[in-house]
């Protein structure tokens, strides 16, 4: 067993450790988990956790159901709110997935980010991520989510508005206690809505924490009786929740690779190229950043959502902006398409390859758009050479399958499984009648 294993079994031993819950996250984004009692703790790092994968949506057929979960030592932390719960003490480990044959599993979002950042290392560069994830907080009926927002706050509202204050106050307790630096966190635009920014990590470890991040806020919300979502747009007509990701390079010995004092934007050549990979993978990686059918209802004009693939240092409506960086670390560029529904290991796999992308081809931005792009007509747009992002579900999966740089980034098992799933998911959405047809067409026809 090996140092770092070691220091979690003293953790476990010093904490009166009772049950490791080992989680994993399946294609689709849902955390998936494997309790085991803390006395097999030493086992399951010397072995991993045998379980049947062909019960987990998009992993393996039947055949070749035989998986091993293999804990990620970094990992652990103990889960302050079951520990609150009823005495026992519960903490959790993330793993990775291997296959019957002692291999990382293809079909493992987080070895797909893996993959992707090893390449980054290969560069001599670490990706660095900020995310800042929105979400509402609605009233429970019987035990049933609503849509009922619990308060009426705006933009940075305080209390005694800003009801929700409490919760945001104890989701932020039980985040730290995880480990987490919050930075800042504020009521949003919208009723009911709320963001809690954290502190920029490697991208490993922020996809992790964004995994964490939504348990703790489904958690600490049920203990308030309300309930949380991380749904894009759960009411239409005000502001959906978006999940804008803050992303840079630096290099082996710690220096931003993005930053250049000599730049207007205090960004580097490097950076420009990055920016211009995602400016040109944008509408694929739609697909991966904004994977629901509702996704595309935030993904709109006129709500702070980005629709044109266009980047700003001035406007919040472009797809990225340069945000004004008052250190070196800080020179970054922010991705603001992306939404909390999504997978957060296949969205910065994806982001990565296609920054990556940009930097081994040489591409150059183009200039950046100071104009309210929402603003402009189609003629415009041409001028300007502006594209849009995918309309809908199964537009972003059809741009999706003619990007190979994004498919590579997935994989073939994980592109084939997640473009199977989310075309189901959209036709299912296409065959079912809204009420909003209902309201439109039953009286009139
Ligand atoms: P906004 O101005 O869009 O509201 P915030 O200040 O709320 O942005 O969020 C900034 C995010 O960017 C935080 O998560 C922060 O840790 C992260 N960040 C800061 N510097 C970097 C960097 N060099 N690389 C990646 N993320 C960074
Ligand atoms: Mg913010
Ligand atoms: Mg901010
Ligand atoms: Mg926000
Ligand atoms: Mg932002």
């Amino acid at each position: 067993i090996d140092a770092e294993a070691q220091s979690v079994l003293d953790a476990i031993e010093e904490n009166d450790v009772d049950f490791l819950r080992i989680q994993f996250t399946d294609i689709l984004g849902t955390v998936k988990n494997v309790s085991i009692p803390a006395s097999q703790a030493e086992k399951a790092f010397t072995e991993g956790i045998y379980f049947d994968g062909s019960s987990i949506e998009g992993f393996v057929r039947i055949q070749e159901s035989d998986m091993r979960l293999k804990p990620d030592p970094n990992t652990f932390a103990i889960l302050p709110w079951k520990t609150r719960e009823d005495g026992t003490v519960s903490a959790r480990l993330i793993a990775d997935v291997m296959d019957a044959s002692g291999s990382n599993f293809a079909g493992d979002p987080r070895h797909v980010l893996k993959r992707a950042l090893k390449k980054a290392g290969n560069m001599g560069y670490t990706l660095n991520a900020g995310p800042e994830p929105e979400f509402f907080l609605f009233e429970e009926e019987d035990g049933r989510a609503t849509t009922i927002t619990h308060d009426a706050g705006g933009y940075f509202d305080l209390a005694p508005k800003d009801l929700a204050s409490d919760v945001r106050r104890d989701i932020i307790y039980g985040l730290e206690q995880m480990g987490f630096e919050v930075e800042a966190s504020h009521h949003e635009v919208a009723e009911g809505q709320h963001e809690i920014d954290f502190k920029y990590d490697d991208g490993l470890t922020t996809a992790d924490n964004i995994a964490t991040f939504r348990a703790v806020v489904r958690a600490i919300a049920a203990e308030h009786e309300l309930h949380s979502t991380f749904m894009p747009k759960p009411i239409a007509g005000i502001n959906g929740s978006g999940m804008h990701t803050h992303l840079s390079l630096f290099t082996e010995d710690g220096e931003n690779a993005f930053h250049d004092a000599d730049d207007e934007f205090n960004l580097s050549e490097t950076a420009d190229q990055f920016l211009a990979g995602i400016l040109e993978h944008a509408p694929a990686i739609t697909a991966v950043c904004n994977p629901t059918v509702n996704s595309y209802k935030r993904l709109v004009s006129g709500y702070e959502a980005p629709v044109y693939v266009a980047w700003s240092d001035v406007n919040r409506s472009a797809l990225i902006r340069k945000p004004a960086a008052r250190t070196p670390a800080a020179s970054r560029i922010e991705l603001r398409s992306p939404d909390p529904s999504c997978n957060p290991y296949l969205a910065l796999a994806v982001m990565l390859q296609a920054g990556i992308d940009g930097i081994e081809r040489g591409l150059t931005a183009p200039d950046p758009v100071r104009e309210n792009i929402y603003e402009f007509d189609e003629t415009a747009r041409e001028e300007y050479g502006i594209d849009t992002l995918p309309a809908n579900l199964g537009e972003a999966i059809d741009v999706l399958e003619t990007d190979e740089v994004i498919l590579d980034a997935l994989g073939d098992h994980i592109a084939e499984k997640f473009i199977e799933a989310k075309r189901a998911e959209f036709d299912d959405y296409r065959a079912a009648v809204s009420e909003w047809e209902l309201d439109q067409y039953l009286e009139t026809f």
